[in-house]
């Protein structure tokens, strides 16, 4: 499978001697959120794939979905204008629309925004990306339908591709990492890293904390795409999915929401580690990851990489 190159990888992984301090595990930190100024984040390395796919089917624009402050839409949006697609992106509204943050950014970008409440966005999101698609034709465009979250097989081969980016740095830096740590929100990044891991037999643990919904819904879904993979990568055996492992116990009050304790989490972690964490997605994985390292969770893990 062939991508655009967009992203800037691979991303340096450095020793958070603080938290190792703290946890008494060596914690590392896999930088992530260096791949790039306007499409900073994880969803690039997905697109990389997935806007790759839309230039060579003759597509014109694309359309995607998310939250009003999605980082998925924002990093689809800049990497659309950069290569010549026209963005489109369906946002729910589930509060005042102010122009702050990211969607300040794909207005900037002059994205084409569509709203939809949060039943129709849980309910029927797919459906209305299509009708916008069909829609488009009648304007000359041919439109590209990406998922939420850019989570599908092709968007997970970003993350395949970031495990084995992992392994050649475990390789020239002499460590290895027995566990990668990342939060889930849409379950493509847990599937591209968990799928490297078992096809190139790494033998490592890969532990996602889920930010919404539940392990099961993530379980279920993560599943499927890792079957999707297998076809598409042409596996003599499907992946295996029994050492899927997700936690929903980290998601506190919901999802972009935050508690006090999570709030001062991210205070905590910035003035002695130097670190900001987002609060929708890093904060609750970063929570999962002390209070279990706490209660003997990860006892049997010694180099920990978390996936910021
Ligand atoms: C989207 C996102 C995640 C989760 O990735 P999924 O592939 O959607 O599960 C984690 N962290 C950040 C900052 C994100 O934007």
């Amino acid at each position: 499978m062939e991508k655009i190159n967009l992203a800037s990888i691979p991303t340096k992984i450095e020793k958070a001697q603080f938290l190792t301090t703290l946890l008494s595990k060596n914690i590392f930190i896999k930088r992530d959120d260096y791949t790039g100024i306007e499409f900073s984040g994880n969803k690039i390395r997905k697109l990389e794939y997935l806007l790759k796919e839309a230039k060579d089917s003759g597509c014109t624009s694309v359309i995607t979905t998310g939250g009003l402050q999605s980082n998925h839409c924002r990093a689809t949006v800049a990497a659309c204008v950069k290569i010549g697609l026209k963005p489109h992106i369906l946002l729910r509204k589930s509060q005042e629309v102010i122009n702050q943050g990211n969607l300040l950014l794909d207005k900037i970008f002059d994205a084409k925004i569509h709203f939809c409440t949060p039943e129709e966005y849980r309910d029927n999101r797919d459906q209305i990306m299509i009708t916008i698609a069909q829609d488009s034709i009648s304007n000359g465009e041919k439109m590209y339908i990406i998922p939420e979250g850019g989570s599908n097989a092709l968007g997970s081969m970003g993350y395949y591709d970031a495990m084995k980016e992992i392994v050649k740095q475990e390789k020239e830096n002499n460590i290895s990492f027995d566990t990668i740590v990342v939060a889930v929100g849409s379950g493509g990044t847990y599937s591209g890293l968990y799928s490297a891991n078992m096809v190139n037999n790494y033998k490592k643990r890969v532990v996602g904390y889920a930010v919404c919904d539940d392990s099961l819904y993530f379980t279920k879904k993560i599943s499927l795409i890792n079957d999707n993979l297998s076809h598409y990568l042409k596996l003599d055996t499907p992946i295996d999915n029994n050492l899927i492992e997700i936690y929903d116990n980290y998601k506190g009050v919901g999802y972009a929401l935050n508690t006090q304790e999570e709030l001062e989490l991210i205070k905590y972690i910035a003035k002695n580690q130097g670190l900001i964490l987002d609060p929708v997605y890093t904060i609750k994985a970063m929570n999962g990851l002390i209070d279990m390292i706490k209660k003997g969770h990860f006892e049997n893990s010694q180099n920990i990489l978390f996936i910021h």
